[in-house]
């Protein structure tokens, strides 16, 4: 049987390599935060970075600061920063508007590079941003969305017709992972393109989307990549298809020269001429210091450490809250940085664990989802968080009402 002792923990921790990350992070002492898969914590920097960019940059410099500050190059800098823990190359990379208005655009793209194709598959279980998104381009483009419910009803929807297959890599209920690379061979053989949601793995899995051979991504600045909220989302092109993108929505900022102001509209080289109109700069500035803050760290690293983390947390579960029903993945190449437990009051143990100072969150129906960002959780974090859990759970406070009210954001 696995160890789950505290003293384990601990030991886990002083060997952990990436245990120094969790210093470039502002984390209130005492709490145990496990939901950097919906709001990764604040760098230390960016506070005093953002506030500089308000008073001194806005504030006293005003327009001159889109030279003098490098406001203008931000987005080009944040893609260059961003690159490396995707596998990919600097100008394969766009960082801009959020990833629904991401993954719309790279459906046009995708609908245009395969023409006489008209059909989109994508998972039933999808974020349902992303389905709204398909449903919504595939309106005006007149084509049918289709959905599959896993990897193993694709053989079966995969026809002429199917011009992308898209689907986000780790499932953000189960955090169940599919196989990117497998799924793309058999999109590309098919003569469709792929297409990954990259929201649950950016900063937080050896991402490689040259190895995968993805023609298209997205995927999120303020999960693992802690931009702060609403931070710009990113996206990428594949550098094979360059030569034929076209932008579905041409805006001034990425125009090869937007201050040329020309009538035509000349698009700026590689992924940069998809980036819509005036980047939103103090949100870029909060995106540069989550990246800055995973300056030196390789995907592989990150990787390794939600492996043992998820590891670790799913022992200490099968070992206190055996109740618990482990709905994500056991085989460790299955599954992505997030643990999620199922169970017909989840709703109120993820609001009375709350109260206790562990944060994680619940996602309809019936899911309490922990997400271990290998960047601030420690080992020891997670015996503390499951000690809470069965606190909970003997004392049935996930039954007080105080608990179970729901709120707008979950
Ligand atoms: C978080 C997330 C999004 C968020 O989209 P926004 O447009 O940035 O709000 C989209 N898709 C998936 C799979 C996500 O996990």
């Amino acid at each position: 049987m696995a160890v789950t002792t505290r003293e384990h923990a601990l030991a886990l921790d002083a060997a952990d390599p990436l245990a120094p990350l969790r210093g470039r992070f502002q984390l209130p002492e005492g709490l145990v935060y496990l939901d950097g898969n919906s709001l990764g914590a604040a760098p230390r920097a960016a506070a005093d970075r953002i506030a500089r960019t308000v008073t001194h940059e806005w504030g006293d410099r005003l327009i001159r600061s889109w030279n003098e500050a490098g406001w203008f190059t931000a987005p080009a800098r944040a893609a260059a920063a961003l690159a490396p823990l995707l596998g990919a190359d600097a100008d394969e990379v766009v960082v801009a508007d959020s990833t629904s208005v991401n993954l719309a655009k790279l459906l046009h793209v995708a609908l245009s590079l395969r023409p006489g194709r008209t059909d989109v598959v994508m998972e039933r279980g999808s974020f349902p941003t992303d389905l709204y998104v398909a449903r919504g381009v595939l309106v005006l483009r007149g084509g049918r969305l289709r959905l599959v419910d896993g990897p193993d009803d694709l053989p079966g929807v995969l026809d002429e017709q199917v011009a992308l297959v898209a689907v986000t890599e780790v499932d953000f209920r189960t955090g169940a992972r599919w196989d990117v690379g497998a799924l793309t061979a058999a999109a590309h053989t098919a003569g469709a393109l792929a297409l990954v949601d990259l929201c649950h793995s950016t900063g937080a899995l050896d991402v490689d989307v040259h190895a995968l051979d993805v023609d298209l991504a997205v995927g999120c600045g303020y999960k693992y990549l802690h931009g702060g909220p609403g931070a710009p989302a990113h996206a990428y092109v594949a550098r094979r298809h360059h030569a034929a993108l076209t932008a579905p929505m041409p805006a001034w900022f990425g125009h090869a020269e937007p201050f040329a102001m020309s009538t035509d509209f000349t698009p700026a080289p590689g992924v940069a001429r998809l980036a819509g109109g005036t980047p939103p700069v103090l949100s870029l500035t909060g995106l540069l210091c989550g990246l800055e803050s995973l300056d030196g760290v390789t995907p592989g690293q990150l990787q390794a450490k939600a492996t043992a983390l998820t590891a670790f947390f799913v022992a200490l579960l099968d070992a206190h809250c055996p109740e618990l029903t482990v709905v994500t993945p056991r085989d460790a190449a299955r599954r992505g940085a997030h643990v999620s437990v199922a169970h017909p009051d989840a709703h109120g143990i993820v609001q009375a664990l709350i109260a206790r100072d562990v944060i994680g969150d619940f996602r309809d129906p019936d899911i309490a989802r922990f997400g271990l960002a290998p960047t601030t959780t420690r080992f020891v974090d997670l015996v503390t968080a499951v000690q809470h859990l069965r606190a909970v759970l003997d004392a049935g406070e996930h039954d007080e009402a105080r608990f179970t009210a729901r709120s707008a954001v979950t």
